[in-house]
């Protein structure tokens, strides 16, 4: 039997990615082949099943995942404070796994109390698997972004695979002979089951390998007996039973979208003053340091507005207004992984481009990246916008050029995503990583409900023809377009002042 290993071996591995580094890929990656795959189905779910109006659906899509993204935060700082990365995980992943068994067995009656579940379970697990690869490296291992890189190509395999296979089998296109019409949402949502488990089994046979990685913070108390003290043991009691009591309270609010609405109002601001009070603990430069990541996190919420219209407007958008396959692909299936492939494709590709432009000194500085992220974004929704011109007289517009459009986002979100999240943990304080991370996602949540609240502002109304609907969502992409641009121009603009506040950090 192999012995466990200590920190230091672990983190002195030899080669270009720690051993390690590769369970936590398998489970996040189907952990994320749920959610994308989840991701992709819920406003077609909602529309057709649920018998929801495109601006309902678009705004409970935005609560959905707005509450995903704020329990990431709330499930970081559990794990930072008490559970341990390890055991985070392990819960989330049950709390998965009995969402989406919910799920399966009645999708349409048990809709808001798996969708409960999937919350609280994701929020335990997304945020503390991503802080585990973290502590593979040592501060100074230069091999860190490499390790991300690969990790964050496992996040899009699961995504890419979900996005297609489970939408897939929902719409018949999949399965189709084996499975009857009326059990298709059910065998959709039992996949989400399926992969959680898988994601966990891995997780639970190769965990030995992590070490002291992701172990409880709280300190055992061993008593005279040699017996581990209750007192750490009542802290995580404490936790599960808290979780349990949170999730019928967020199914109650998830399911009214006004609740959200106050949600969001309190727990953005909350964080901010808890940011500012651990402000007045530091001095001038890493306050600077720290305004700095700030301003990209504001900035991130633009982006992610923007961008999640992926999984509200523009997949009912790809429902009504696309016609045709593209490679043997339905339009739903294109919008759940286009992304995704091409993630898997071009990231290694601009990591060579980077390279390249090191070499002869013009490549660009992590903010002006930042803003060229935004100016792919816009170019990607004029793109999205131009496809009014191709309506074929029947609403419906080329899958082709939508494709294209999402090659071109893709490039925007490679040049922000990662930039973002390790611009987090080069400039937060070694006490504020878990933090300023948390706010990072916590800018996703607000991104994806103000997604919610784009993708409602421009849903056609019901009775609206094909040709209608495509003008209506055309029109607001455009709209989007500019949006994107004038913030990729702003921050390209203050960028001298930014790079300032960030001082030695690249
Ligand atoms: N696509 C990435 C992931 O799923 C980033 C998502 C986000 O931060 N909004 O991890």
């Amino acid at each position: 039997m192999e012995q466990i290993k200590s920190l230091e071996e672990i983190q002195n591995f030899k080669g270009k990615y720690p051993k390690q580094l590769w369970s936590l890929f398998f489970s996040e990656m189907w952990e994320r082949f749920c959610f994308y795959g989840l991701r992709g189905m819920l406003t077609v779910f909602m529309v057709t099943e649920l018998m929801m109006g495109d601006k309902q659906a678009n705004l409970q899509y935005g609560a959905t995942q707005a509450w995903v993204y704020a329990f990431t935060f709330i499930g970081g700082m559990m794990a930072d404070k008490i559970l341990g990365f390890k055991k985070s995980l392990f819960w989330g992943g049950l709390l998965m796994i009995a969402g989406s068994v919910i799920l399966m067995v009645n999708p349409q009656l048990n809709f808001f109390y798996g969708i409960g579940f999937l919350i609280v379970g994701t929020g335990f697990f997304k945020p503390n698997i991503s802080s585990m690869v973290g502590q593979l490296y040592k501060n100074d291992d230069t091999r860190r972004d490499a390790g991300f890189s690969l990790f964050y190509a496992g996040i899009n395999l699961g995504a890419f695979l979900g996005g297609i296979l489970m939408i897939g089998v929902a719409q018949g296109e999949i399965l189709e002979k084996y499975i009857p019409i009326e059990k298709r949402w059910n065998f959709a949502f039992g996949l989400v089951a399926v992969a959680m488990i898988i994601s966990l089994v891995v997780y639970f046979v190769t965990n030995k390998n992590l070490g002291p990685i992701g172990s409880s913070p709280l300190k055992s108390v061993v008593g005279n007996d040699g017996k581990v003290g209750l007192n750490k043991k009542w802290y995580e009691y404490a936790v599960y039973l808290g979780t349990l009591i949170c999730v019928p309270l967020i199914i109650k609010m998830v399911s009214n979208t006004v609740y959200t609405d106050y949600f969001m109002y309190i727990i953005g601001p909350f964080s901010l003053i808890y940011l500012i009070f651990e402000m007045t603990k530091l001095g001038a430069a890493e306050n600077k340091k720290l305004i700095a990541a700030f301003i990209f996190i504001l900035f991130s919420v633009v982006f992610w507005a923007i961008f999640e219209q992926a999984g509200g407007s523009l997949s009912l958008f790809a429902k009504d207004n696309l016609e045709g396959k593209l490679v043997g692909f339905n339009p739903n299936q294109i919008n759940n992984s286009a992304n995704s492939l091409f993630v898997i494709a071009f990231a290694p590709l601009l990591g060579l481009i980077w390279i390249w432009m090191a070499n002869r000194k013009i490549e660009p500085n992590g903010v002006v990246k930042f803003g060229l992220g935004f100016l792919f974004l816009g170019l990607c929704f004029f793109i999205f916008s131009w496809l009014r011109t191709t309506d074929n007289g029947f609403g419906k517009a080329s899958l082709a050029i939508f494709t294209f459009g999402y090659f071109v986002v893709t490039i925007g979100e490679i040049c922000l995503s990662p930039i973002g999240l390790s611009l987090m943990t080069k400039l937060a304080t070694p006490k504020l990583q878990g933090f300023m991370m948390g706010m990072w996602f916590l800018a996703s949540a607000y991104g994806q409900y103000v997604a919610g609240l784009f993708g409602a502002s421009i849903s056609p109304n019901e009775n609206a023809t094909p040709s209608e609907k495509l003008i209506a969502y055309c029109t607001g992409y455009n709209q989007f377009a500019w949006y994107a641009i004038i913030a990729g121009i702003l921050i390209i603009a203050i960028s001298p002042f930014v790079k300032k506040l960030m001082q030695d950090v690249k």
